[in-house]
């Protein structure tokens, strides 16, 4: 079986959801498992639905409630033919935002907002876009059923669970194969919410945002899919950001590290932490572009696999801040320690680091709230010199671990496009190499670094 999976915006207009459902359809592999998100804004507006309420602005949270149900009722109007299926719709839809209305008025009463409450409140933007995308299947005659998850987590915590560790998730993925199987055995597709309940912690800090990624890789896991494919609005993960070289290419295939890489150096498109259970179990993961979806996308696997170039993708960060920090006696030990546990007190997590007998240094994400006060602390025992604006280029992939002189031309095609490298820095694991450079110099960088490592001369 495939479990696929369609972000908010496969899932953000009737026009979209029309086109998630023909994939569907059309979909080669006959038993499926169907994961969707909330239609794309409408878990951040719930979100400060919430803020609303414990605010007790009852206005606030009513307008934001009209918005929801009327974009939910128009794509039902429009994807919904058959009479007793749209009835069925929109009383669905009104009773859900009603009772999401008292929900949120006992709010106004409490002024606080528990993770529980947090969770109860943004479940609702899954459940209102599975029940959508499933009426609209069955108005087109499949066997398909709306399938919320969150029951599953509410049955067990009323038995031996109170945090959602990884015992926790193991059970869970259990009794996810326990009730999708059977409905697969009857040829149905269940459409899944990607919510999937209110688990210790809340799922935004048990999970993080995005966590509809996690629960297809669960269901992967649950129903031993053949394959997980993440269907989104770009065509796969990309050998750089074609904002900034229009020709950037698709990568076919690489593995989670460097997924993960890519992931924390800035690259968008997927969190690959959100599909460890797939890739622990080497189920592969595809990314899919559902307005284009005969474009081949991007296979995440656990090995990767190399490219025909000497690397996979170039990153870029903007907004770097570099500390360069000098003690009377650097030679001193424990000066590292003592950096590193100064930004860890500030909740500051410090990108690469560089030393020198007489300095190091360190970048740094700008706008982090303490920042300024990290930097009056270290003051006080060193010498430190700040530089803002600065960015970081990355180039990322196994294959550099092979080929020769690729670092030597990353920075010679830097030096000839007289750009400035202030700072070096290569992975621990060989698989990458990044340079901080002016940050008006980034799309400069990434541009020449693009054309002498992809375009064929
Ligand atoms: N709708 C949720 C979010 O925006 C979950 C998801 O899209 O995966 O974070
Ligand atoms: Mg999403």
């Amino acid at each position: 079986m495939f479990s696929l999976k369609f972000g908010g915006t496969s899932m953000g207009s009737a026009e979209a959801i029309a086109q998630t459902a023909q994939i569907i359809i059309h979909h080669p592999e006959k038993d499926k498992v169907v994961t969707v998100s909330a239609m794309s804004g409408v878990t951040d507006l719930l979100l400060s639905s919430a803020q609303y309420a414990i605010q007790n602005n009852v206005q606030g949270y009513k307008n934001i409630l009209q918005e929801i149900e009327e974009k939910h009722s128009t794509a039902l109007k429009i994807l919904v033919k058959e009479e007793e299926f749209y009835k069925e719709g929109i009383d669905f839809i009104q009773t859900k935002l009603s009772n999401l209305s008292n929900f949120l008025h006992a709010l106004t009463v409490i002024g606080e907002l528990s993770s529980r409450s947090n969770d109860e409140i943004i479940a609702l933007g899954e459940i209102l876009s599975a029940k959508l995308l499933s009426l609209h299947l069955q108005d087109l005659g499949e066997k398909a059923e709306f399938t919320s998850l969150d029951t599953i987590v509410s049955s067990m915590f009323k038995h031996d669970h109170t945090t959602s560790d990884k015992h926790f998730f193991e059970c869970f993925s259990h009794k996810l194969g326990s009730i999708l199987t059977p409905l697969l055995e009857k040829n149905v597709t269940p459409i899944c919410t990607g919510f999937f309940g209110k688990i210790p912690g809340g799922i935004v800090n048990a999970v993080g945002r995005g966590y509809s990624d996690f629960t297809a890789a669960l269901i992967g896991k649950a129903c031993n899919a053949e394959e997980i494919q993440i269907w989104t609005d770009v065509s796969g993960i990309l050998s750089t950001d074609p904002r900034i070289v229009k020709e950037a290419h698709v990568i076919t295939e690489l593995s989670f590290n460097e997924a993960t890489e890519l992931a924390n150096l800035g690259a968008k498109v997927i969190h690959p932490q959100t599909i460890w259970p797939a890739v622990k179990n080497n189920i592969l993961v595809r990314i899919k572009n559902t307005m284009a979806p005969d474009d081949p996308g991007t296979a995440i696997t656990k090995r990767g696999k190399d490219s025909h170039y000497a690397f996979k993708s170039i990153t870029v960060q903007k907004n770097i801040t570099v500390l360069t920090i000098q003690s009377a006696n650097m030679s001193e030990s424990g000066i590292l320690i003592d950096l590193f546990q100064s930004c860890a007190s500030y909740d500051i997590s410090i990108d690469l680091v560089s030393t020198s007998e007489s300095s190091i240094s360190i970048t740094i994400q700008n706008g982090h709230q303490h920042l300024s006060r990290l930097i009056t602390e270290l003051e006080k025992r060193y010498m430190v010199k700040t530089v803002h604006n600065k960015a970081i280029i990355a180039i990322v992939g196994n294959e550099m671990r092979k080929h020769i002189g690729v670092a030597g031309r990353f920075f010679s095609s830097l030096a000839e496009a007289n750009i400035n490298i202030s700072m070096i820095s290569q992975g621990a694991n060989e698989s990458n190499i990044s340079a901080v450079i002016a940050g008006s110099d980034a799309n400069n960088a990434v541009k020449t670094v693009h054309k002498e490592f992809f375009h064929t001369k």
